[in-house]
């Protein structure tokens, strides 16, 4: 006779150990698609041998919930343009909360005798689970500029939230407590709601990656708590992985910022301040025609990708450029900003998809000690991640913030459609410095006419 339970808690510990070892392979680009496959049969492994586990839910139930997971999956992941990523991912943190939030309350109302331990993982899952859910809702409403993206700060903001947070946790007293009572349960699901709101919604401008960042965490918190409500040892792993990972990136992605996350989760970025910047110089705009004789003769050029290359999809003619360049005896690189574009490692991805190679990707801190020996930056639809506010302007709102330096090489040439902000909204002094030069228009037809002309 096989034993059924032994047999499930092996394949868990296969599944999460692919799981770390697709993590780890993730860790580098060459490594990622491998890593991201490894990790998918890891998830398959667990859903199917969860369907031999027929204590949860019927066999049928879980193939039928399965499958329609899966076609919205893939439907919402075939549809979604490369510049909505986050707002993806963003609903995907959210259905992972609610997903939690599900479990942890048909835990409490579905069995009777419970433990206090089960009672309060269970509540943890509710919580964290709920949080996650509306937080994300707010998040991926500001990302698709469904309700204004900036900070919503109102008076009397914090001591709301401290009485909510008092409210929560005699809420949380209640379910353990009274576990037969439902009202206790919906009572805490709607604090734990309004919770979610009331920390996204003073946070806006560029520390909308963090916040992000921060809910894919959370959603692993309250997978994690839901793992430990059901005893189900692989959930408690797998929510642990993701909770554990979305905080290292979390962690990356301040320190990118030069922000502390208590600094991003407290205070939004304030657009007032931005409008107050003094910018002195002026704007020179510069002809493909014109900008192709100084790229002739450039021994050395710096690329500085940026959100407006994945809207105008200019990777790849960036790379036919790039050969050209190379032909003509230039050395090329490219500095990656780690929160240029809308996704953390956006523009590796396009750069990739492109055929750009891995050695040729600088980090910001190790093309920044360097940037002065580089005859032209081009930067094509960066904004924010070249600021050069954040090292100069005290009252600039990106003060602080670890840039790019575009503006130190010899020459900068901006490749943009007019003057308009970047994600933050704030102004960009690198526009009006005596060595940059704009090319306004499309990204991708700029491109395209310096590689003509290279052709002529
Ligand atoms: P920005 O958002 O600062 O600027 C993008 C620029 O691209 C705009 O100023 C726009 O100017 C230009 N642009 C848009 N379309 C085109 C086009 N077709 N051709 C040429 N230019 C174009 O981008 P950055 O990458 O510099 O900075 C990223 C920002 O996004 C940061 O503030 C970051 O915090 C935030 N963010 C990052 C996330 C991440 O994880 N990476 C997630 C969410 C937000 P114009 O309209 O004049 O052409």
């Amino acid at each position: 006779m096989i034993d059924f339970s032994l047999l499930i808690n092996l394949v868990y510990v296969l599944s999460a150990t692919l799981f770390i070892f697709g993590l780890k392979l993730l860790s580098h680009p060459s490594t990622a698609r491998k890593g991201n496959l490894l990790s998918a049969l890891a998830m398959l492994i667990a859903v199917i041998v969860t369907l031999l586990d027929r204590n949860i839910l019927t066999f049928e139930m879980i193939l039928l919930s399965v499958m329609i997971g899966s076609l919205i999956g893939i439907f919402a992941a075939k549809k979604v343009k490369m510049t909505s990523m986050p707002e993806l991912v963003s609903l995907f943190n959210g259905i992972g909360g609610l997903a939690s939030l599900a479990v942890a309350y048909a835990t409490i109302i579905g069995s009777t005798n419970l433990s206090v331990f089960i009672l309060i993982v269970s509540f943890i899952a509710l919580l964290i689970g709920a949080i996650t859910f509306s937080g994300s809702v707010v998040a991926w409403a500001k990302l698709s500029e469904r309700i204004a993206g900036r900070p919503i700060i109102f008076k009397g903001q914090v001591q709301a939230n401290l009485v909510l947070v008092g409210a929560i946790i005699a809420s949380g007293f209640l379910v353990v407590t009274q576990p037969d009572v439902s009202i206790w349960q919906y009572l805490a699901i709607c604090l734990a709601l309004t919770m979610g709101v009331m920390l996204v919604i003073p946070i806006g401008g560029a520390d909308m990656p963090v916040v992000i960042s921060l809910l894919n965490s959370y959603s692993g918190l309250a997978a994690c708590a839901a793992g430990f409500a059901l005893e189900n040892n692989l959930l408690i792993v797998a929510g642990a992985l993701v909770g554990a990972s979305g905080i290292i990136l979390t962690n990356i992605m301040c320190k990118a910022m030069n922000r502390s996350l208590v600094n991003v989760l407290t205070s939004g970025f304030q657009p007032v301040v931005a409008n107050e910047m003094k910018i002195e110089g002026e704007i020179k705009p510069l002809t493909p025609e014109d900008a192709f004789y100084v790229l002739e003769a450039a021994q050395s050029v710096l690329v500085v990708p940026g959100y407006g290359m994945a809207v105008a999809q200019a990777q790849h003619v960036m790379k036919e450029l790039q050969e050209l360049l190379e032909n003509n005896g230039a050395e090329l690189a490219y500095a990656i900003h780690p929160v240029a574009g809308r996704m953390p490692g956006h523009m590796n991805v396009l750069l990739a998809e492109a055929d750009v190679s891995y050695e040729q990707l600088y980090e910001m801190d190790e093309i920044n000690s360097r940037i002065e020996g580089f005859d032209v930056a081009i930067v094509i639809g960066a904004n924010d991640v070249v600021n050069p506010a954040a090292r100069e302007i005290k009252t600039s709102p990106i003060y602080g913030m670890p840039v790019i330096n575009a503006d130190l090489a010899k020459n900068v040439f901006v490749l943009k459609r007019g003057m308009a902000a970047g994600f933050a909204g704030i102004d960009n002094p690198l526009f009006f410095k005596q060595n940059t030069r704009m090319i306004f228009g499309d990204a991708k037809e700029t491109l395209s006419n310096l590689v003509r002309q290279f052709a002529n």
